[in-house]
């Protein structure tokens, strides 16, 4: 948990910058979607690109951590949704974990820049800051190799886009202080929750399971709003147990605990708030915060009907 431009970001050895250092955002991702030059806006404004985005690597860490799973992802990916459906959980955990921590600690370099005043200040959130201890402790499993003992550290979840309606190619978004990253390669969307030790898609398997389908991209966004606001609601920091490591062991084994006596793991779930969610999710529609909430006790739904009935959209307006 040092950041700086002279440490590398998964091991803390001294890295020599700027050429000890991995693109957030893999090589073959900038290619095959053309990103080099697209911009991204950071929270204090100011704008990089998605070559610009680079977190310091060690050599070895680089070659035999970040390469490795790339390269992994990148086959996937070429292959589709199958295939990345395939691949192990904690592989798609690691691989969208580095994404998240080369954005976040990003902005939080930004933030010490003394000159840098942002709007959101993410250092100062001290629960945002337990919840990335938490989460770097899971995410060493890049490095070292990690079993997790009847847990899942994160909640994954992949989603098919219908292509028929749909024209975005790649896009990502984040939430960092709920630690929600969600990204689109071509008709697949992949999101995660990355600490909530697999809680939220327990809490959302009916939902899950009903969107295992082609869906609608203002469905897929209703969906991401679930999560997102889930992860929102979210009220625990669960806490990791290293067993001891005895000699001969290849592996350390983690456990976990989550404190649910002192406190609810979710916050009460309202309705006014998940209708803003939706209302940020549906940007690209335009969907009015009162046609959203038009019935407050059931708002705006496109992957159900009235009566909990899962929906077919073919385009939207209708
Ligand atoms: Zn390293």
């Amino acid at each position: 948990m040092r950041f700086g431009p002279e440490q590398c970001f998964l091991c803390g050895r001294p890295t020599t910058p700027p050429t000890d250092s991995v693109p957030v955002f893999a090589p073959w991702l900038q290619e095959r979607y053309q990103l080099a030059n697209r911009q991204i806006l950071l929270l204090d404004q100011s704008v990089v690109t998605y070559s610009d985005l680079r977190i310091p690597c060690c050599p070895r860490c680089h070659t035999q951590h970040v390469a490795p799973l790339e390269a992994t992802v990148e086959k996937a990916a070429a292959q589709g949704l199958d295939a990345i459906r395939a691949l192990d959980e904690k592989t798609l955990f690691l691989w969208l974990g580095k994404m998240f921590y080369g954005v976040l600690v990003t902005e939080l370099l930004t933030e010490l820049d003394p000159l840098v005043k942002p709007r959101y200040p993410l250092a100062e959130n001290a629960q945002m800051l337990r919840r990335f201890q938490a989460f770097f402790q899971t995410f060493q499993a890049l490095r070292v190799p990690i079993v997790f003992e009847d847990f899942s550290p994160a909640s994954v979840f992949v989603l098919e886009v219908d292509p028929q309606q749909d024209t975005v190619p790649f896009e990502y978004d984040d939430d960092l202080t709920t630690m929600t990253f969600s990204i689109k390669l071509d008709n697949v969307v992949i999101m995660a929750c990355l600490f909530d030790n697999g809680i939220i898609r327990q809490a959302m398997r009916r939902v899950y399971t009903d969107a295992q389908r082609p869906l609608h991209p203002i469905q897929v966004a209703e969906f991401k709003a679930r999560v997102y606001y889930a992860a929102y609601l979210f009220n625990v920091v669960p806490d990791y147990f290293p067993r001891p490591v005895q000699a001969g062991d290849d592996h350390i084994v983690y456990d976990t605990l989550i404190d649910d006596i002192t406190s609810e793991v979710f916050n009460p779930w309202e309705n006014s708030a998940y209708g803003q969610s939706l209302l940020e999710m549906w940007k690209r529609w335009q969907i009015p915060l009162s046609e959203i909430l038009r019935d407050p006790a059931q708002p705006l739904s496109f992957l159900y009907d009235a009566d909990g009935v899962s929906r077919n959209i073919e385009k939207y307006p209708v």
